[in-house]
């Protein structure tokens, strides 16, 4: 009698059971139906977990031990969920978008600008907050906040890493209060360092203003003297008894 090949492979255990048994507690603990993350993003990721689990056994898992060992790592666990969740930001809800700012700050902020397109459009203002806050906190490279979504997401050429906006000269000076940290700054300088800025006419600005008396850093931005900035100059030099 000839063995068919099928007969002599090892059977492959139906892992299905287990992972839907495993899928349902972990909705059911979790409370991810009240958030509405669809059953089968949990089910998919539950699987792979199951299936890695499954490769390192010579016996088939069991619920209860899978169920434990996930409750266990529960913080990884969502980390991965959001990530998840996140292949599709345009169909989250509200409800959602706040599972994975909340339950993963980090990866929020790296995919901010898509996070941020889709609160704008769900009109949730609170979630837009806290994922600025999230951001301005991680990210330390920026220095100038956009005026249109507020993060502190300007890069040097003034551009909105966030938003895309692209605000004036003007309006960047305003809404980060250049004129005053410019002002104070004159304040401290003496007669050389005065003149010098004059006769440059701009000015660098990272975490804090400098002359340019060396090539532009990265990270720097550059903004040109306004006749304000220039009278300023010039009457600190007659405060401080010297001309021009
Ligand atoms: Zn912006």
């Amino acid at each position: 009698m000839v063995e068919s090949p099928r007969k002599s492979r090892k059977k492959k255990p139906d892992l299905t059971p287990l992972v839907e048994e495993v899928t349902d507690r972990l909705i059911i603990e979790n409370g991810y139906d009240a958030i509405g993350i669809p059953r089968e993003i949990i089910r998919r990721l539950v699987l792979e977990i199951v299936e890695g689990i499954a490769s390192q056994m010579s016996s088939k898992p069991k619920p209860g031990p899978v169920f434990n060992r996930i409750k266990r790592n529960i913080h990884l666990f969502e980390k991965a969920l959001t990530a998840k969740l996140a292949e599709n930001v345009d169909e989250l809800t509200g409800d959602m978008a706040e599972f994975i700012i909340t339950r993963n700050p980090e990866f929020s902020s790296r995919i901010a600008p898509l996070l941020y397109k889709r609160l704008v459009d769900l009109g949730r203002n609170d979630l837009i907050e806290i994922l600025r806050e999230q951001w301005n906190g991680i990210h330390q490279e920026f220095y100038l906040y956009c005026p249109k979504c507020g993060f502190k997401s300007l890069t040097p050429d003034f551009k909105c890493v966030i938003c895309g906006y692209g605000p004036s000269e003007e309006e960047i000076r305003e809404f980060n209060r250049i004129d005053q940290l410019l002002e104070d700054f004159i304040d401290t300088l003496d007669a050389e360092s005065l003149k010098k800025l004059q006769a440059a006419g701009f000015f660098y600005f990272s975490s804090k203003i400098r002359i340019p008396d060396s090539p532009r850093e990265p990270g720097e931005s550059l903004f040109f003297l306004s006749k304000r900035d220039k009278a300023r100059i010039i009457a600190r030099l007659h405060e401080i008894g010297e001309n021009l």
